[in-house]
């Protein structure tokens, strides 16, 4: 179908039956496609009501900050496919924040850094921690050398823990400066 006619066609209809009907169009199309190569079915009742059979539900926290909500993650053949609200924790109560019910999503999703990366000729190559490490420990005394202590601000995460928060205030006073925070502040 030509352009001129598309558009004769949606002013005729109005624009938003028209919408309606090339959504539809599409859906039967790629209903019909999958159909033909066998890569689509209806779901049957035991899958609908049990999409994951066998799968375990595991209780544990969420990592995202150090409040650490409950959480239940539904694990199937090691992927964990489901979360739940842990109705039961003792400090959640049941609940979550906005950024803790997306838990899995951050976890599963693919842009997730899972080791060291360094931009190398505009492109990001795999290193190692110990390379990581030394490199970026380099740097940074390189810079305490040139410019003092306080040319470095240091910035408390809100995953911090209470121990994990005393060691970073310690280091930050080994490294010789109080320009120390919590991230939020920012
Ligand atoms: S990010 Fe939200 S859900 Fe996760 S631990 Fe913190 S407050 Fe709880």
């Amino acid at each position: 179908m030509g352009k001129n006619i598309l558009n004769d066609l949606s002013l005729k209809m109005g624009r938003r039956n028209f919408l309606k009907l090339a959504s539809l169009g599409a859906g039967v199309g790629a209903t019909s496609m999958f159909a033909s190569t066998n890569t689509l079915r209806e779901a049957t009742n035991d899958e609908i009501k049990n999409p994951f059979p066998g799968s375990k539900k595991v209780k544990t926290i969420c990592s995202i900050c150090s409040a650490g909500c409950g959480i239940v993650a539904e694990v199937h053949n090691g992927v964990w496919v489901r979360q739940d609200v842990a109705q039961d924790h003792p400090i959640s109560e049941g609940s979550h924040c906005c950024k803790g019910i997306d838990q899995i999503d951050l976890v599963k999703s693919k842009q997730r850094v899972k080791f060291p990366l360094k931009k190398v000729a505009g492109k990001w190559q795999r290193i190692s921690w110990e390379k990581a490490i030394s490199e970026i420990s380099e740097k940074m005394l390189k810079l305490r050398e040139e410019n003092g202590p306080d040319v470095a601000m240091f910035l408390g995460s809100a995953k911090f823990n209470l121990q994990q928060a005393f060691y970073f205030r310690k280091f930050a006073a080994m490294w010789g400066t109080n320009n120390i925070d919590h991230v939020a502040r920012i």
